[in-house]
């Protein structure tokens, strides 16, 4: 049976690395780099895209873009995919990393592989190996997949390689380091996080902004069982164009992860 292999491609510095070590030959060979693309990354994050898949593809690997569509448009439009912090406390359901990312990535796994949902064969349990970039220092986002054909494989953590040594691989062959993957509006960013965007990225802001104001009273939220009359990109309950993120960002230590605890689908935030 032939075991097929596929990188869950995150753009971040962990799931890039972990495909260079493959594309060097420290790591397998595998069938494909899948990436999915939620249309609405920063655009450090679309270079990313752009050097690593030139980059891949002159060493050898396959890579992928699926879509579902444009987060922006459709995350919170007929219904509310994204993890938006709510004043009735806590955050709504996230959905938005099964819609956008891990759907479409099972999806092309099978279509790559010759296998259709509703055709006989199917894989044989365990026959797709999902490569899932975390690294040794997040062991605890581990995780089985709830699909039986797919297995999740954590190439990083087997190889005890932090990201501290992927950043060091980066310099010693001089290549780019990428920054942290995620939507633009994503709630789980982090108040350093969002610093860099509006020092740097004010049209990228500027966008959170109008997200972040037009989806404050989206009357889907009741639908989805919420009581809250607001809902906030920012979890601190504060509108994003009103939050102080210079002074947040120098309180927050600057080698800190994003929370992980609120964010354990493979594909966000790596
Ligand atoms: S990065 Fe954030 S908004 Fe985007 S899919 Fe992941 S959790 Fe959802």
């Amino acid at each position: 049976m032939k075991i097929w292999r596929f990188a869950s491609w995150g753009l971040g510095v962990q799931s890039t690395w972990m495909i260079i070590l493959s594309a060097i030959g420290k790591l397998p060979p595998i069938d494909a780099a899948i990436v999915a693309d939620t249309q609405w990354e920063r655009r450090k994050t679309q270079e990313t895209l752009r050097f690593y898949k030139k980059w891949f593809e002159d060493h050898g690997i396959k890579v992928k873009i699926v879509t579902a569509g444009n987060i922006r448009q459709i995350g919170a439009d007929a219904h509310i995919h994204i993890p938006f912090w709510t004043n009735s406390g806590g955050p709504l359901i996230r959905q938005c990393t099964n819609h956008f990312k891990i759907t479409p990535i099972r999806r092309e796994m099978r279509r790559l592989a010759g296998f259709h949902k509703s055709k006989h064969p199917h894989p044989k349990p365990g026959q797709f190996e999902n490569w899932i970039g975390f690294s040794w220092d997040e062991w605890h986002r581990m995780k089985e997949n709830q699909t039986k054909f797919i297995m999740n494989r954590y190439p990083l953590l087997e190889m005890k390689i932090n990201r501290w040594d992927c950043e060091k691989g980066y310099l010693q062959m001089g290549l780019p380091i990428p920054v942290k993957s995620a939507c633009i509006g994503c709630p789980y960013r982090d108040a350093l996080s969002w610093f860099d965007i509006k020092q740097n990225e004010p049209e990228e802001f500027q966008d959170a902004i109008e997200f972040d104001e037009r989806n404050r009273h989206n009357p889907l939220v009741e639908r989805d069982g919420s009581t809250a009359d607001e809902i906030f990109v920012w979890r601190g309950l504060i509108p994003l164009k009103d939050v102080d993120f210079e002074t947040l960002s120098k309180k927050q230590n600057i080698d800190v992860q994003p929370p992980l605890f609120v964010c354990a689908g493979e594909v966000c935030w790596i």
